[in-house]
């Protein structure tokens, strides 16, 4: 067994997203996978393991904690100019040629990830939260790696996190159950989802299946979570006209506000070969977006390079309502209730209740703090 595996398998608890079936093997509920695991088997993300008939689950560490700009998750609507205190484990039930967080992310799935244990480090929920409250965040936000599948960590963190008055947050790949959604429920009060193709050969590819997140986006916008998703923008891989369109009549069909951020991919991990997304892909996306009837539309990852799409505006006078550039607020026009100033048209989100004391011109920059 590899020295990560040594480490990770000590820090773990027993799980609560499962099902005991026979012969002491255990059904995992935390992802879409819905992995049977027999007594000495891991789960496809490698995380989690079925020991003597019972199923462990990551617990007790970070790989990552950091003070983030929430718009760095990416959110638009939520709290704009608050800090997003960051955990992340390790491990994920994909496995993206793409993804920009690998090292963590594979861990345990590609031994050059091996380098990850250095990582790692024992923490408290307590103490997570101490950290939030030293970097004065508003939020917790659970990412980095797949956060669906050390679900029962971040519930930990997330009580001790809304006891102290703090929202919690996830920015997930989507390839959850609805039970796992129905488990975070009490607790999140937003999720980032990436919907990253409407081609179910490309979710095939990258370890997933379309349906699944589809169905996540539903049912997380149903039971009342705020949404937004984001689509990375690949070269060849998801950029035609046709799927970008579909993309977006599907978030209309949901809602016309969930917020719909398009990014720009750049080279990583495995896949080196599209160049990297320029900014007219990006703008013909956000076109789309809007044109499809979506009232939330924003292009990410270059900033200054994107003309309006960095910026919210009012969805029925149209006027510019925040002014971003990159992860910095320059303007905000919202009343404390989420209205635009100038019709009173109300925005969908989480905003502030007091519009003065929105961060603006803050640095814009994550800051680690462990
Ligand atoms: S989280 Fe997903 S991949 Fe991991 S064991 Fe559970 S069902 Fe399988």
């Amino acid at each position: 067994m590899s020295s990560l595996a040594n480490v990770l398998d000590q820090m773990t608890i027993q799980g609560e997203l499962c099902e005991n079936l026979s012969d002491g093997t255990v059904r995992c509920l935390a992802c879409a996978h819905r992995c049977k695991i027999s007594v000495g088997k891991r789960g496809i993300c490698q995380v989690r393991f079925n020991r003597a008939g019972e199923l462990r689950v990551p617990w007790g560490y970070v790989a990552a904690l950091q003070a983030d700009p929430i718009e760095k998750k990416p959110f638009s609507h939520v709290l704009p100019g608050a800090t997003a205190l960051t955990f992340g484990m390790l491990g994920c039930d994909f496995h993206c040629g793409y993804c920009q967080n690998w090292l963590t992310s594979q861990a345990l799935r590609d031994p050059a990830s091996e380098v990850a244990v250095n990582l790692v480090r024992q923490i408290t929920p307590q103490e997570v939260v101490k950290a939030a409250r030293r970097a004065h965040a508003e939020v917790i936000v659970s990412s980095y790696n797949e956060p669906l599948i050390t679900s029962e960590w971040a519930v930990a963190i997330f009580k001790e996190a809304k006891a102290a008055g703090m929202i919690c947050a996830f920015v997930s790949n989507g390839n959850a159950t609805p039970e796992a959604l129905e488990y975070l429920k009490p607790y999140l009060s937003a999720c980032k989802v990436d919907l990253k193709s409407m081609q179910e050969k490309n979710y095939r590819s990258l370890g997933g299946v379309l349906k699944n997140v589809l169905d996540t986006i539903q049912k997380a916008h149903e039971i009342g979570l705020w949404v937004e998703v984001v689509t990375l923008i690949v070269p060849g891989f998801n950029d035609s006209n046709e799927e970008l369109f579909e993309t977006a009549r599907f978030l209309r069909s949901v809602s016309t506000d969930i917020p719909w951020h398009v990014t720009a991919f750049h080279k990583d991990y495995k896949m080196t070969i599209p160049e990297n997304t320029p900014s007219k892909t990006l703008l013909r996306a956000a076109e789309i977006g809007r044109e499809a009837g979506l009232n939330y539309v924003y292009a990410g990852n270059l900033p200054g390079r994107v003309e309006e799409y960095e910026d919210t505006h009012c969805p029925h006078c149209n006027r510019t309502l925040i002014r971003r550039y990159g992860y910095v607020i320059g303007e905000y026009h919202l009343t404390g209730q989420g209205a635009c100033l100038s019709c009173g048209t109300q925005v969908a989100g989480v905003w502030p209740e007091n519009p003065r004391g929105v961060k603006t011109n803050g640095a814009g920059i994550p800051i680690r703090v462990y």
